[in-house]
């Protein structure tokens, strides 16, 4: 088997897609790799994670191209790849997070009372926000690693860093992205791929009805006192499924997203990610 590192810099194409449309069930094929290659690993999420049940065994096949990682980059790469008829295997040393649950029970580890759920192969919590927290190691959604003097953080999961991220989807002002990216990545060619990426991870801003919860209160304070310092001021927009957020709102959903979960995982699945589009 030829093994390619596909390039994580792959940016979303919609122009193709008419043309080279997924099969859903190849693309599902593609996904449903990861257990048997997780396993080859030595890594596998199932037996350090919840269930210690065996991973599963698949008969062995042959793929062109192996993508190492199903975050952004990985899984959009993987997209694009089977789109055009290229089969992929996606090595992702992190489990999936869409478990059978029993009643009462929750997929992701709470915010506020963290557990193993939340972290990366640690016995203490790792987001630098407060103490650090004991909890039972294995294969949690947040890694956390000491490098150069600073705790550099990372999604770990199928999905990637969509399962750890807050869902902030900031489109930068141009001379801001000129500052910063090297003059080959051109900005110009950047705003069909942030249209494409806003469309499938569904971003969009705060709607008003929303902002007037308790839960927002912060966001209207920072308002107020943006406009009475004259800054000017925007809602950030994010990858947020505000129908499910108004469901939280009105008792419908346990809260999730209105009670602060993010960066361990949204139960209520008012969050995007990758998983749950491109990986679909
Ligand atoms: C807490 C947190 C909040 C964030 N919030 C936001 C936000 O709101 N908005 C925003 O734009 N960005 C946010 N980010 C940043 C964003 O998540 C990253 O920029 C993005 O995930 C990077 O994408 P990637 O494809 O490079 O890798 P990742 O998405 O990090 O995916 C890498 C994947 O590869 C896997 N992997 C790594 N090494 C191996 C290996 N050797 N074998 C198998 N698998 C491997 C990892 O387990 C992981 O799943 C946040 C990040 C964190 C940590």
């Amino acid at each position: 088997m030829s093994k390619k590192r596909a390039s994580n810099t792959s940016l979303d194409c919609p122009t193709n897609k008419a043309k080279h449309d997924v099969s859903r069930r190849k693309f599902i094929k593609v996904s449903g790799t990861l257990g048997a290659a997780s396993g080859v690993l030595g890594v596998s999420g199932q037996a350090l994670g919840l269930t210690r049940k065996a991973p599963p065994r698949y008969a062995p096949e042959h793929r062109e191209v192996i993508v190492v990682d199903s975050g952004f980059g990985g899984s959009i790469t993987a997209l694009r790849l089977v789109e055009r008829g290229v089969p992929v295997t996606i090595i992702e040393q992190g489990r999936r997070w869409d478990q059978p649950l029993k009643p009462g029970e929750k997929r992701f580890s709470e915010n506020l009372y963290p557990d193993g759920r939340s972290t990366w192969l640690s016995s203490t919590t790792v987001v630098p926000l407060g103490p650090a927290l004991p909890i039972r190691k294995t294969t949690g959604v947040l890694q956390g690693r000491r490098l150069a003097g600073k705790t550099v953080l990372n999604g770990t999961g199928y999905g990637g860093g969509s399962i750890a991220w807050g869902g902030v989807m900031v489109k930068p002002e141009e001379q801001i992205f000129k500052k910063v990216f090297p003059k080959e990545i051109s900005w110009e060619e950047l705003q069909l791929h942030y249209d494409e990426v806003a469309r499938r991870l569904g971003r969009a801003s705060l709607p008003d009805d929303v902002a007037d919860a308790d839960c927002y209160t912060h966001v209207r304070v920072m308002k107020e006192h943006c406009e009475r310092a004259d800054i000017k001021w925007e809602p950030i927009s994010t990858s947020t499924n505000w129908d499910i957020v108004r469901d939280e709102l009105a008792g419908k959903t346990p809260a999730a997203i209105t009670k602060g979960e993010a960066i361990y995982g949204v139960n209520s699945g008012a969050k995007g990610g990758t998983d749950r589009t491109y990986l679909k």
